[in-house]
């Protein structure tokens, strides 16, 4: 049972049925899913979260899908861990990573993706498609595979190996496309036009957006339904970073945060008061495609495209569907955006690995060094609650971070490893 209402258009307002439906058909503006709250309200609490599966699906009630039976591999429900090493380093005594690039399929993807086919199914298509960065190519071909369906994946084909193997062992069709991710994703809006598939980036993207709310609803539940004081987050198309602030404003509305009373919901029922909650949202871009930072620090309304050149592929969108929505959210929220200079990637990958022992990919390189940067600007306040979303798994980003591979080679011997020791120490002026 899920509390949908239908679909809204985010320009107009025009509602329309909860149908395979993504732009209004009088300004062209994206849908959003809207809910009838009050009935939400009156079922949800802490106590049936915590009776739900291990998995986004524990809030069911706050996801579009009607499914009993979620095409689920499990995403979600990954761990937030505090940050004391690397808290120590950047003088941050309350810092905490949420750690999601251990996601089935090694990224949060998993999360919208899970939402959008299932929503698929209900609509009874047969095939699941993207347009992808990479980990979404992965991602849905993982969950075309447990629900039984075909897939085809378009990535550009420049993409990193580890990426295009996580996708194609799966068995989908991977359409590698010569051109940007930008490019990418034009081809296949022509594509959904002629065959009849489950885009769930483009048709079904009203529905696959919201899974990203659970990025929001985890780290509050985590927290003791608490919410940071800050969070650091990476965008590509800036749907995550939106919808994080959607769940926490939700939560907040509903009344499931501890010791803050429920706030009226907006006059129609069905969208919330916000900004309900004092999170500052701070996003994270690679200076090689920071299309919404740079509008943010131009003070700009409007986002002016680019042509993506970065190390940080997945972030690596240069004309952001959600680009608008998301500089609003930084404003609302008091926030900020960096675009991490992308010789500090790779150091920001380092900093998390040598400190935590969680290796990320090149996404959450460039949030670590935007965390850097935060604390080292005094944008975050020492003691300050302060959540980094770690959103993808270095193992598929291998390439970015060669240079760290420097063993000791020796024989099998004792004598060849007390030599080629001793010399290492020597080197490191130990
Ligand atoms: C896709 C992706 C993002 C950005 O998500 P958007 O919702 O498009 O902003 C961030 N991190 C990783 C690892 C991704 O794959
Ligand atoms: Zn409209």
């Amino acid at each position: 049972m899920a509390f949908i209402k239908g679909l809204k258009c985010r320009e107009c307002g025009r509602e329309y049925p909860g149908d395979a439906l993504n732009v209004c058909d009088f300004c062209f503006g994206p849908l959003e899913v809207i809910y009838d709250y009050v009935t939400i309200s009156e079922v949800i609490s802490h106590e049936r979260i915590a009776e739900g599966p291990l998995s986004i699906w524990r809030y069911q009630d706050l996801l579009p899908a009607e499914a009993d039976d979620p095409v689920d591999i499990m995403a979600g429900y990954t761990p937030l861990m505090k940050a004391r090493n690397l808290g120590k380093r950047l003088g941050l005594n309350n810092l905490y990573i949420k750690n999601d690039s251990v996601n089935p399929s090694f990224s949060f993807k998993d999360r919208v993706v899970s939402v959008a086919a299932t929503k698929a199914v209900e609509f009874g298509y047969e095939t699941l498609a993207c347009a992808s960065t990479g980990n979404l190519a992965c991602s849905v071909a993982a969950h075309a595979a447990r629900a039984g369906v075909d897939a085809v994946v378009f990535i550009p084909a420049d993409l990193e190996r580890g990426k295009v193997i996580g996708a194609a062992v799966y068995n989908p069709t991977l359409v590698a496309v010569e051109g940007t991710y930008d490019e990418v994703n034009r081809l296949c809006s022509e594509v959904s036009d002629n065959y009849h598939w489950a885009f769930v980036n483009i048709n079904m993207r009203p529905y696959y957006a919201e899974g990203s709310k659970t990025l929001g609803y985890e780290v509050a539940e985590q927290l003791g339904w608490r919410v940071p004081d800050h969070v650091v987050v990476p965008s590509a198309s800036g749907a995550m970073f939106t919808k994080i602030w959607k769940g926490f404003n939700e939560l907040a509305c509903l009344g499931l945060l501890d010791g803050v009373d429920p706030l009226p919901f907006g006059a129609d029922q069905n969208t919330v008061h916000h900004p309900a909650v004092t999170t500052r949202m701070h996003m994270a871009q690679a200076a090689g495609c920071s299309p919404i930072v740079s509008a943010w620090e131009n003070h700009r309304n409007q986002i002016r495209p680019v042509r993506p050149d970065s190390i940080a592929k997945s972030l690596a969108i240069g004309n952001p569907a959600d680009g608008i929505y998301a500089l609003r959210v930084i404003r609302e929220s008091e926030g900020s955006g960096y675009a991490v200079p992308e010789n500090q990637v790779v150091e920001g990958i380092k900093l998390l690995a040598e400190t935590e022992g969680v290796f990320t990919e090149t996404a959450g390189g460039v949030t670590v060094s935007t965390l850097k940067y935060l604390a080292e600007t005094g944008a975050i306040g020492p003691d300050e609650l302060t959540v980094a979303y770690i959103t993808g798994n270095g193992l598929k980003t291998q390439e970015a971070v060669e240079e760290v591979v420097n063993p000791l080679l020796v024989k099998p011997m004792m004598g060849s490893f007390e030599a080629a020791l001793e010399s290492r120490m020597a080197s490191a002026g130990v």
